[in-house]
């Protein structure tokens, strides 16, 4: 993996006009947590940003500063830098991506994804860091650049989700640290656990009610399947599975868990998550997606029935090599 670029991409911020943020489809609270941290930091600097995400921002986090200006499609605009945030290939920052990218000058790749493509001219990619938001926090140390509470609780909430709450393994002292810094700037750890982690419509538990029926467990491979049929009966309209693979991976006999979820395009969601030794990522990015070791994904063609026949060997590999 390349050194990361820090002084390259601060050059090229500073000489920039105008600027472009923007993150990954269906984004997660790292993805809007990177988005808006840098996009309020930048906008305290003085720059003209513009943020984007497909789709806007999911409900759970537009309470935070500077949602209300992110712009769910673009169709106008030209940029001197565009920013990617978290997004660990050119295909998953969507149609957002391919607009800006298209319009302009410079593309900064800033993300944590062991799989990122290093797309893009100027590369920040730290796959030890647990969250794109650590990475912003270090770049804006980097460049000087003072927290305030707008830009300390996106990081935060960045810092808090993709860590599950303090709890994956590749949190160490200096996550503390970080966390600790946008703390003392006035972020609220038990607002942002609240607001995020503990907090759920009815219409995911009436999913895994109807789920957890279809769940298995095989050999170390722990799976449930999310049909058209299951969403329209719980009337679940949301992106993701509501943490249900998350909750399948505690189960003491898995090494792997995954779950399919039918999209309504035909095509099928396919959610990962493994043990500690258990490395999902390289069954992800063989199925044309990608991750992290313990949480990773892709999109694969459908109908659910052979999409499960195309990944259960792959999982099958991840579990035979894994310890
Ligand atoms: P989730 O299971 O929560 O949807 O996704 C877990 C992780 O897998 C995400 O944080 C992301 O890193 C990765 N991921 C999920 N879906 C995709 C996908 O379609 N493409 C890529 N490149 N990564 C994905
Ligand atoms: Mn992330």
């Amino acid at each position: 993996m390349k050194a990361p670029q820090w002084t390259d991409a601060t050059r090229a911020l500073d000489s920039a006009a105008c600027i472009l943020l923007v993150t990954h489809l269906q984004p997660d609270g790292d993805a809007i947590g990177s988005l808006l941290g840098f996009g309020n930091a930048l906008r305290a600097r003085g720059c003209t940003v513009d943020l984007a995400v497909d789709g806007g921002v999911p409900d759970f986090v537009e309470w935070l500063t500077g949602a209300d200006t992110v712009q769910s499609r673009l169709n106008a605009g030209s940029w001197d830098v565009m920013v990617s945030l978290d997004s660990s290939d050119e295909e998953r920052s969507g149609d957002c991506g391919i607009y800006g990218r298209a319009h302009s000058k410079t593309v900064i790749n800033v993300d944590h994804h062991p799989s990122n493509t290093m797309f893009g001219d100027i590369h920040i990619v730290v796959p030890d860091a647990v969250s794109t938001t650590e990475i912003v926090q270090d770049w804006l140390t980097h460049m000087g650049q003072p927290l305030t509470l707008a830009i300390a609780e996106p990081l935060l909430v960045g810092l808090v989700t993709d860590t599950l709450g303090f709890r994956t393994s590749n949190v160490n002292g200096r996550t503390l640290v970080l966390a600790q810094e946008l703390v003392a700037k006035g972020a609220s750890l038990p607002q942002i656990v609240a607001r995020t982690l503990n907090s759920k419509p009815y219409k995911s538990i009436a999913l895994w009610k109807r789920v957890l029926n279809s769940v298995e467990l095989d050999d170390g491979l722990i799976s449930g399947t999310i049909s058209r049929a299951d969403l329209e009966a719980a009337g679940f309209d949301e992106t993701g599975d509501s943490g249900l693979v998350g909750f399948l991976i505690a189960t003491d006999e898995a090494k792997v868990a995954v779950v399919y979820k039918e999209r309504d395009d035909g095509r099928v969601e396919v959610s990962l998550r493994s043990k500690p030794g258990y490395d999902v990522s390289v069954a992800a990015v063989s199925l044309g997606g990608g991750g992290h070791k313990q949480a990773s994904g892709a999109t694969i063609p459908g109908p659910l029935s052979t999409a499960r026949d195309r990944v259960e060997p792959d999982l099958r590999t991840v579990i035979q090599n894994g310890s």
